[in-house]
């Protein structure tokens, strides 16, 4: 009975299917091997963080889900569907413009650069998408979208452009527009590291309380150790293409075992 409920927790997490598979990807840019054979699973909810030296692949990991890039070789699937169809070894096709679109409303994402539309103001920016995209009436996207700018602290901003916001606010309206969409997974790609420090700590804010959400999983590529230890479930190292170590946050800032991942982390000491 004992080993019953020792058991349970893993082999519950072992069924999921996971929400995303990347099966020996790899992507170059002509002759430079950006990521070489990558496999990662992201179970249902699970949050990780990408830690890594500066061109090791982060970013290009991040825009290889958003089809924003196709692999060299390999295959990505989001929800049991792939992205782009192998046709023979090594040759990758562009799957059609509709199954893509199928696709990405699962994932959503949020860059360095916030880039909002400037001629719309927030709750437009916000709403667009789940009009435009999803089909809701007007009404229903428009109460979701003020519900989603409740939850990042701006329903106070929700007439205003963003030319009108500061830094840290639009970043946590790209936040709301993404996460209105109600993705299975949102990609946040250094989101903190164009702002002034003193605007960091209310983004992290809002993305700490989506991370409390269970049901979406999250993949955060982040230099801010401190806050990926006390959100992720799992952080992946990766150097040169490839993913050199991961595990607990306890694992990797406690028990480093590589040599590099032991030299990455003096550098925040
Ligand atoms: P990171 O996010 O870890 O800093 P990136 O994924 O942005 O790393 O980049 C990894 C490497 O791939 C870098 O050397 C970068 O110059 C190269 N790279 C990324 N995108 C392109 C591209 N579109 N064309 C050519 N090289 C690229």
């Amino acid at each position: 009975m004992k080993i019953l409920l020792g058991e349970a927790p893993d082999s519950k997490q072992d069924s999921k299917e996971p929400i995303v598979r990347y099966r020996n990807v790899s992507k170059s840019f002509g002759d430079v091997h950006v990521l070489k054979e990558m496999d990662l699973d992201i179970a249902p909810g699970e949050k990780i963080a990408v830690i890594g030296p500066s061109g090791s692949g982060k970013t290009t990991l991040a825009r290889l889900l958003m089809t924003l890039e196709a692999p060299t070789s390999g295959t990505i699937e989001v929800n049991g569907e792939l992205l782009w169809h192998q046709i023979h070894a090594g040759k990758t096709m562009p799957a059609d413009e509709k199954h893509l679109r199928k696709i990405r409303k699962n994932i959503g994402f949020v860059f360095q650069h916030f880039n909002l539309f400037p001629h719309m103001n927030i709750l437009r920016n916000v709403s667009a998408g789940p009009i435009h995209v999803l089909g809701l009436s007007k009404d229903e996207a428009i109460a979701r979208s003020q519900e989603m700018l409740r939850k990042v602290g701006l329903i106070d901003k929700i007439d205003a452009y963003p030319s009108q916001l500061s830094g840290g606010q639009k970043q946590r309206v790209a936040i709301a527009r993404a996460v209105v969409m109600n993705p299975k997974i949102m990609l946040f790609d250094e989101v903190t590291s164009a702002l002034d420090p003193e605007l960091v700590g209310e983004v992290l804010t809002v993305i700490r309380e989506l991370a409390a959400q269970k049901e979406m999983a999250m993949l955060l590529i982040t230099h801010e150790m401190d806050f990926a230890r006390e959100i992720a479930d799992r952080i992946i190292f990766i150097d040169q293409g490839r993913i050199i170590e991961q595990g607990t946050p306890q694992q990797i800032f406690e028990n480093p075992q590589s040599e590099r991942l032991q030299a990455f982390l003096n550098r925040f000491l």
